[in-house]
């Protein structure tokens, strides 16, 4: 008959806690459970050879199994609720949402500084009466020189360092392409600024970017003349860079007006009296500007005795570099955030 029942019993509860023990986690514990406890686990089989035994030794073999197969049910319940409670404490160690912590936020966006200026430089010139317009970036020779009596073999079109195109125009070197294009299909009294992108085939460096951005302005009506100009400037100026200025007209030369100036500001750093950014003069250039030339009316067709006007245009980045102290054009085309965020 081998070993006697109650020994091998014994030696079978040992295993079994041995095995529990062992189980580190529910599949195992599950595993052991069919093993020991199941349909044909090992103390079940014990069970069944209790009907081989002899009469006398049957009730006290049927008390040891199922004192022992109550014993194993509970330590296995036991263990079960351990594993589970490790796992659930992992997963929360894992999943933790700690509510206490103050948001993320949703990292706002914002306009890119040059958006901005131009947003501000357009509701300046609305105050004024100003509307907007626009042209394309594409151009003809015509629009961007001839009707602004740049014609062929000028020396105004070396200075302008052109992009042409293969497949013939060229990327615009000013906005002022869009004071002949709304001139062609308006009627004076006209006040319009133009913002826009404008290209030059510079080298990029501190002062140059090969694209950059203008705004144009134009007023064309009877009886214009320079003092219309000059109060218009300033008052832009003045709202732009939120402080009184004082300024100055220096006579200049450009093709397309006559008069033509160079619009001086007195230096926003020194106030005047001399230092690195204005060269020790006091006066630093904003933008360029003048009366519209008799030619360019004519050419499209407007009355030049009768009707005058002025325009203007300026470097959106220049006056940007100007008012916040931006050393360098080329950050505005670098998306570095920590720049960007510094000018809101
Ligand atoms: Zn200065």
């Amino acid at each position: 008959m081998g070993e006697p029942f109650a020994e091998r019993l014994e030696r079978l509860e040992r295993e079994a806690e041995a095995g529990l023990a062992a189980a580190s986690d529910v599949t195992a514990l599950e595993a052991w459970r069919v093993r020991i406890l199941g349909k044909s686990g090992l103390l079940t089989e014990e069970l069944k050879r209790i009907g081989t035994l002899g009469a006398d030794e049957r009730p006290r073999a049927g008390q040891l199994v199922n004192q022992i197969k109550r014993r194993l049910e509970e330590a296995q319940a036991a263990r079960r609720e351990r594993l589970e409670a490790a796992l659930q404490e992992a997963r929360l160690a894992t999943e933790a949402v700690d509510v206490t912590l103050p948001g993320r936020g949703l990292g706002m966006g914002g306009l890119h500084p040059l958006t901005h200026a131009l947003r501000r430089i357009e509701d300046i010139f609305a105050a004024q009466g100003f509307s907007w317009t626009e042209g394309p970036e594409v151009e003809d020779e015509f629009h961007n020189f001839e009707a602004l009596n740049i014609p062929a073999h000028h020396p105004a079109r070396a200075m302008h360092d052109t992009f042409y195109l293969k497949a013939g125009g060229l990327l615009r070197t000013h906005t002022s392409t869009v004071q002949i294009r709304f001139m062609e299909t308006h009627e004076p009294p006209l006040r319009i600024i133009a913002p826009g992108r404008v290209y030059r085939s510079d080298a990029p460096d501190p002062t140059h970017s090969p694209v950059f951005h203008q705004v144009e302005g134009l007023a064309v009506a009877e009886g214009i003349h320079m003092g219309h100009l000059k109060a218009t400037l300033k008052a832009f100026l003045e709202a732009f860079f939120e402080r009184p200025l004082s300024m100055r007209l220096r006579p200049s030369y450009f093709p397309f007006t006559e008069p033509s100036a160079e619009v001086d500001i007195g230096c926003l750093l020194c106030g005047g009296k001399g230092c690195r950014v204005c060269k020790g003069t006091g006066f630093i250039e904003v933008l360029g500007c003048g009366l519209v030339h008799p030619e360019v009316l004519g050419r499209i067709g407007i009355d030049a005795e009768r009707f005058t006007g002025f325009a203007f245009g300026m470097g959106v980045e220049r006056l940007l570099m100007l008012k916040d102290g931006v050393p360098d054009v080329r950050l505005f085309y670098e998306n570095d955030l920590r720049f960007l965020r510094s000018l809101r």
